[in-house]
């Protein structure tokens, strides 16, 4: 059988001479592909398989052995920069990219495509917090960001909570903290467009957003 796929280089391990095992996240989640010969120099696939690239894999899979995925080409799609400032950034994301087990990840891979023409322009960090959200979202985790989770009442919010699933008011924060109003504004833009995030959070909000998001992530995958 042949199949294609778009997904992300998230992991890449040469093994015998010339051959690698990568790992790709694609929208239907996490597929492994065996690469022949992807490491000779001639090879036409090589470019389109660097670590955090955006490709298209054509496949094959055998009739009989469907976890031996075969690539038969990959063509690259959007490559990820390469810029020393985004070193931190670029393993970070593989780290997180490897975790997922959503099966589930078509709009996650769409951002990532659609926010690639904004690295590097000053943006970096509210990229990657704003790939974060995404890659909760493709976890099932969705805060309520139109009103407080409880009662929907969209006056008085005062806190926010990720496992509380969205906003808190007044009199359902309880033995929640009472939160930044900037904070909280910036965090209604996380379901928006990148635009508006970008242009309406600042750095150091940005910052903040991206602390909260992490300690859920790391309890959560
Ligand atoms: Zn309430």
């Amino acid at each position: 059988m042949e199949k294609e796929i778009t997904g992300i280089v998230i992991k890449k391990t040469a093994i015998h001479e010339y051959d690698a095992f990568v790992k790709v996240l694609s929208k239907e989640g996490i597929v492994d592909l065996y690469c022949k010969g992807v490491n000779k120099p001639e090879s036409k696939n090589r470019n389109a398989l660097n670590l955090l690239d955006v490709s298209n894999f054509e496949i094959f899979i055998p009739k009989d052995n469907q976890f031996n995925h075969r690539l038969k080409r990959a063509t690259l799609i959007k490559q990820f920069p390469y810029d020393s400032n985004l070193l931190n950034i670029q393993t970070q994301l593989l780290h997180w990219f490897n975790l997922i087990k959503s099966e589930n990840c078509e709009l996650l891979i769409e951002w990532y495509i659609e926010l690639n023409k904004y690295w590097k322009t000053n943006k970096d960090y509210k990229i990657y917090t704003f790939l974060l959200f995404k890659i909760l979202q493709a976890e099932g985790i969705n805060p309520y960001l139109n009103g407080c989770v409880e009662c929907n009442k969209t006056e008085d919010i005062v806190s926010f909570a990720l496992y509380k699933g969205g906003y808190l008011c007044q009199k359902h924060a309880i033995n929640q903290p009472i939160m930044n109003v900037g904070i909280l504004k910036s965090l209604f833009y996380l379901d928006k467009t990148f635009e508006l995030y970008a242009s309406n959070v600042s750095h150091e909000d940005n910052k903040t957003i991206f602390k909260l998001i992490i300690e859920y992530l790391t309890e959560l995958i």
